[in-house]
């Protein structure tokens, strides 16, 4: 995936967008005044060459990719490619030792939690750290490691499986895959329990 920030001539409304086109996933994220990070995912071949476009062509291409709904888009920073990886550690601790962040659990961007879920492991893992230092005991020991652990993987697993589910979904252009995108989001946008439901799983990642 690449990332930039672009200059445009439509106001972005305040809005994020994530857009799940067929062979290439699109994502802005409003900045403030005409300006937006812009998030691009594609093939590792196709990066790269938008990596090397010159600057006039890729301003181009990009917002030929946007349909020009934010009209002509203009480059105003570095561009930035990073490998989508994502991860769910097998084990988060070793001998006075855990992984924090997402060397522990990183996600792929589509639910925009990664950082949240770092910050929340931190929370949970300094808890642990201050109350066995308020009560004289040692902050490293196995048994504080452990919950924190078996904390952290209840208050991820859940969300981390369901955006792996809709990563791999929306990233899949063969014809049944395209049915059930479209029928998901037709079905998730009318059955109000439901789009509630994802609301308040996205919202609150402090269960
Ligand atoms: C495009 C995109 C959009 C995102 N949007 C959101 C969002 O809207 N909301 C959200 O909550 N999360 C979002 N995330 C996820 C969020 O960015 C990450 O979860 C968060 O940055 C992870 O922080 P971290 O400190 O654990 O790891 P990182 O930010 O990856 O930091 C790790 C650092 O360690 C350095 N490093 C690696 N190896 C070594 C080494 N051997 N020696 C020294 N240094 C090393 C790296 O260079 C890096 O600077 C997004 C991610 C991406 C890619």
């Amino acid at each position: 995936m690449m990332v930039c920030v672009m200059e445009h001539t439509v106001a972005h409304q305040h809005t994020a967008w994530e857009w799940f086109d067929y062979g290439q996933t699109l994502a802005l994220l409003p900045m403030n005044g005409m300006r937006s990070s812009v998030v691009i995912t594609l093939p590792p071949t196709e990066i790269n060459r938008l990596m090397c476009m010159p600057e006039d062509d890729f301003n181009r291409d990009v917002s030929v990719r946007f349909k020009h709904r934010l009209g002509t888009m203009r480059l105003l920073s570095t561009r930035h490619a990073y490998p989508l990886v994502t991860v769910f550690a097998k084990r988060f601790i070793g001998p006075r030792f855990a992984l924090v962040g997402d060397a522990a659990v990183g996600m792929h961007p589509v639910t925009a939690h990664g950082f949240n879920f770092g910050l929340k492991g931190i929370a949970t893992l300094s808890a642990e750290i201050k109350a066995a230092q308020a009560a004289g005991k040692d902050i490293a020991a196995n048994p504080l490691l452990l919950r924190y652990e078996q904390a952290h993987r209840r208050h991820t697993r859940p969300l981390f499986l369901a955006t792996h589910a809709i990563a791999k979904l929306y990233g899949n252009d063969s014809l049944p895959a395209r049915f059930l995108r479209v029928s998901a989001l037709r079905i998730g946008s009318r059955i109000t329990p439901f789009k509630r439901a994802v609301a308040g799983l996205l919202a609150d990642t402090t269960r």
